[in-house]
């Protein structure tokens, strides 16, 4: 049958080798870029054949830690920062001072007691008070809510509180660590406890601040890995009573001296308009910071150094920021809009890269609909890297006082990947990010920087 062998062999080939989808969307290329697609592809290409962007994140986390405001590692990598972009040929480099929050975390614990004490995971909350130095001992209660609380009422004084709500989504979960120590605490609770916000690790909590309400009392707060969290549920469930004891030492120290850094390329036509973008230079003091928020710094600087290294000087000011203090108090992005006040006006865009520099898929956008087609058809150029689609919402916590007092448009940059795994724990370093990645989001950050600093037209 020597007829069917081939008929055999075409279909086979057939099978494993598909014709391309006819639908596949296509991009036709928008005509008003034609000017910006040289500049582009050099930017993308500089950014893709280097892993200048990785190395340099790698450095700083080696090099000086973790990054919590008032701590001497901030301030020496702000020392560094300064050094390196006038290395990098920047203008305009400087600091602009802030007066941050010192807080201190210490020594810490939580303990099952017992006869047999069982020690337990857990990262206290940022700007939490401490315990006394013998720590604070009660006995647990477990809630899923708000409303459990609440309906528990009469048995909460005296009480180490945990809320064990499992991680749907940042926006959602977040509130039990910010809210939960007060709503404990109006109820007369000794402590609370709150299971780490984020995704199911390997026993890994995660820090991050609270918001004490005023004029409720304030108790000492932590959170606790979530399979220390599902074991006291275990146990209570069960029937038995668990006695808790929680010791931390945190404080706050005096307000300490700290910066944003400030580096810049001049505009050629209009240097008084100034395009914005950078990220938050401080971390939570576990782990280096690299992916909260080194990273999304590091991205938005290269973009800078990328456009140096390839004579692109646009018809406005890029300015790179590095904002302090983002995690626990927010004074470097209302800093910025104080000091900026008299040239907010001025500001055509600002974007903050605070999501991760993970796998880039484009960006968020908030501004008018003019804004957002012009933006959209300028990610066409980022089609070719898969950091083409442009979110509703674009903005960031340093950039929103600015954004908001002067209604300037505002972006992210947007990503594929693991941020709420590893956000405020100990396992946020640089290992977690592919250098390629972050290239890539540096090459998307530089070209969409670059056409709205370039464009005749001002970004409206
Ligand atoms: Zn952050």
């Amino acid at each position: 049958m020597p007829i069917l062998r081939p008929l055999a062999l075409t279909l086979l080939i057939a099978l494993q080798y598909p014709p391309p989808a006819l639908d596949a969307p296509k991009r036709a290329a928008v005509p008003w870029l034609a000017p910006y697609r040289d500049a582009a592809g050099r930017l993308l290409g500089e950014a893709l054949s280097s892993d200048a962007a990785w190395q340099r994140l790698a450095y700083l986390g080696d090099t000086f830690g973790h990054r919590l405001s008032g701590s001497p590692n901030l301030e020496a990598a702000i020392r560094w920062a300064v050094e390196e972009m006038k290395r990098d040929g920047l203008e305009n480099v400087h600091v602009e001072p802030v007066k941050v929050p010192h807080w201190v975390r210490g020594r810490e614990s939580l303990d099952i007691l017992g006869a047999i004490p069982q020690p337990l995971t857990i990262l206290g909350l940022g700007n939490s008070v401490g315990t006394p130095a013998g720590g604070v001992e009660g006995e647990l209660l477990v809630v899923r809510s708000f409303e459990e609380l609440d309906a528990a009422r009469d048995r909460v004084k005296g009480r180490i509180v945990l809320f064990n709500v499992p991680f749907t989504s940042y926006g959602e979960t977040v509130r039990f660590r910010a809210l939960g120590p007060s709503r404990a605490g109006a109820l007369g609770a000794a402590a609370m406890l709150v299971r780490a916000v984020g995704p199911a690790g390997l026993r890994t909590p995660h820090t991050g601040a609270l918001a004490y309400t005023e004029g409720q009392p304030q108790i000492p707060a932590a959170a606790v890995a979530a399979e220390d969290a599902a074991r006291l549920q275990r146990m209570q469930d069960r029937g038995t009573v668990v006695r808790l004891r929680l010791k931390m030492e945190a404080r706050f120290l005096p307000d300490a001296d700290s910066a944003n850094v400030v580096g810049e390329i001049r505009g050629r036509e209009l240097p008084d308009e100034v395009v914005v973008i950078g990220g938050h230079f401080d971390s939570w003091d576990v782990g280096t910071g690299s992916t909260d928020d080194g990273g999304g710094c590091i991205a938005t600087w290269e973009a800078l150094r990328l456009m140096k290294k390839l004579n692109l000087r646009p018809r406005r000011t890029v300015r790179v920021v590095l904002w302090t203090n983002e995690e626990n108090g927010g004074r470097g992005g209302l800093a910025y809009r104080d000091q900026h006040l008299a040239e907010l006006s001025r500001h055509v865009m600002m974007l903050e890269s605070d999501g991760g520099v993970f796998a880039p898929t484009g960006f968020g956008f908030s501004g008018t609909e003019a804004g957002r087609a012009k933006v959209r058809d300028i990610a066409t150029l980022l089609a070719g890297i898969h950091a083409d689609t442009i979110g509703p919402n674009g903005g960031g916590a340093d950039i929103g006082p600015s954004v908001q007092h002067a209604g300037i448009p505002a972006m992210s940059l947007e990503v594929e990947g693991n941020y709420f795994l590893i956000h405020h724990t100990p396992a946020d370093t640089v290992d977690k990010i592919d250098p390629l990645d972050i290239a890539r989001s540096s090459a998307a950050i530089a070209v969409m920087t670059y056409v709205i600093a370039e464009m005749p037209e001002r970004l409206r």
